[in-house]
């Protein structure tokens, strides 16, 4: 694609990389067919080529409207554009650049600006998501059944083992699910010591930045990000194997840190090492299996034979690249798995995404929980903490980290 791209812009870190990535494009349209808001709504600039476009038209001085802004807004973010794209077009790290742009250039409503305002204030600190979800389950009796499906039940999360083997790797609390779900990272934890490894959680670290950084919030998503890799940092020095993140949409961002602090000249080295050793459970577990055949009979497993449905998340699949990692794991367990189709989109969850865009989130989901309850599942299984929320709202199965399914200590998680 042939550019021209005025020299202000050119002349930024920001600018010369998006100049790259456009000029891979070829207009060729293989990515809208993979793109799910292009198969709902059928307009050339709700896919992937025609937000490129627009991107492309911001980068060369046209002034945005409100029209550009809320076809990016619509975009998810689930990078089966960049997936399908025969030319490498990194589409994910283009939106980035491009809705930075965009936010600056344009003007949102008020009401828009609160809501994204109050997500990135509530989402990213554990204690307060921990209030929101206690008035939630007080006044549940007397939520209307919609509303009442968005609160998580409270689930015991089981006792963690203590760190008694030699080999080390550090696990990301992070925030909403350490507050919703924290039978999650202690079904992780007793799940790696039967495999031979101790998790170690690191005092001071936190949300790994991902609400802001997809909330175009860059600076407040990169403060964020250099207190984990402080936080992280002894224990990478004195061993720690790897950094497992048990929710793959905060994976996907850990593994774009060496990318988004390479300018920082205190912490480009230690970014770029933190992104190398992030691990999702599904990678890590895979290659346990693989290296020891004693492994799986030390998981003791419980759950064999059930029969599973389970959802990739974007972020393990596009994001991590990490797609079938898990399912192997499942199969090499015993599991029985069934096929779930258009398995390669998105639920529609995708962040503050069924927040912010609930009417399309909403279409996604039923298509999503439709599809996986299909083969009629004893259980649905997921790997990452927005997606397992959100098929709950919706599916009549129980929806579990699959982790949970390796975990039979824990008190009724596999079925
Ligand atoms: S598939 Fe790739 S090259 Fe083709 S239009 Fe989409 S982004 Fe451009
Ligand atoms: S990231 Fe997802 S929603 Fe956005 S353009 Fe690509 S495929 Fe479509």
């Amino acid at each position: 694609m042939q550019t021209s791209i005025p020299a202000s812009i050119l002349d930024t870190p920001n600018g010369r990389e998006a100049e790259g990535i456009l000029r891979k494009c070829v207009h060729c349209g293989f990515c809208n067919a993979t793109c799910p808001t292009y198969q709902l709504l059928g307009n050339e600039l709700d896919g992937p080529r025609g937000r490129i476009y627009l991107m492309k038209q911001v980068l060369e001085g046209h002034r945005p409207t409100h029209r550009t802004l809320t076809h990016l807004d619509r975009c998810l973010t689930c990078r089966a554009c960049e997936t399908t794209c025969p030319s490498g077009v990194e589409y994910g790290r283009l939106v980035d650049i491009g809705r930075e742009l965009v936010e600056k250039r344009t003007r949102r409503s008020w009401p828009e600006v609160l809501a994204r305002f109050a997500i990135r204030s509530i989402f990213a600190r554990p204690l307060l998501v921990r209030l929101a979800l206690l008035a939630g389950r007080t006044a549940r009796p007397l939520l209307p059944p919609g509303l009442r499906r968005m609160v998580p039940p409270a689930r015991r999360a089981g006792r963690r083992p203590a760190g008694r083997h030699r080999r080390r790797m550090l696990v990301l609390s992070g925030c909403v699910q350490r507050a919703a779900e924290p039978r999650i990272n202690a079904a992780a934890a007793r799940v790696f010591d039967r495999l031979g490894v101790s998790l170690v959680r690191a005092r001071g670290e936190g949300c790994c930045g991902a609400i802001d950084h997809h909330l175009t919030a860059p600076a407040r998503a990169v403060a964020r990000m250099r207190r984990n890799i402080d936080a992280w940092w002894p224990f990478i020095e004195s061993g720690a194997e790897a950094l497992i993140v048990t929710a793959s949409g905060c994976g996907a961002v850990i593994r774009e840190y060496g990318r988004l602090l390479r300018d920082d000249p205190a912490y480009a080295e230690k970014a770029a090492r933190v992104s190398s050793l992030a691990r999702d459970p599904g990678e890590a577990v895979a290659e346990a299996l693989a290296a020891d055949e004693m492994a799986l009979d030390r998981l003791g497993l419980n759950g064999r034979g059930a029969k599973v449905a389970f959802h990739a998340p974007c972020t393990l699949s596009h994001g991590l690249r990490a797609a079938g990692a898990v399912e192997r794991v499942l199969d090499r367990c015993g599991f029985e798995r069934v096929p779930v189709a258009d398995g390669h989109l998105c639920c529609g969850s995708a962040g503050a995404y069924s927040m912010l865009e609930p009417a399309l989130s909403k279409r996604l989901l039923e298509r999503k929980v439709e599809a996986l309850e299909r083969g009629r599942p004893d259980v649905i299984a997921t790997a990452n903490i927005g997606c397992l929320l959100h098929l709950r709202r919706r599916a009549s199965q129980p929806v579990v980290h699959w982790i949970e399914l390796l975990d039979p200590s824990a008190p009724g998680s596999a079925p």
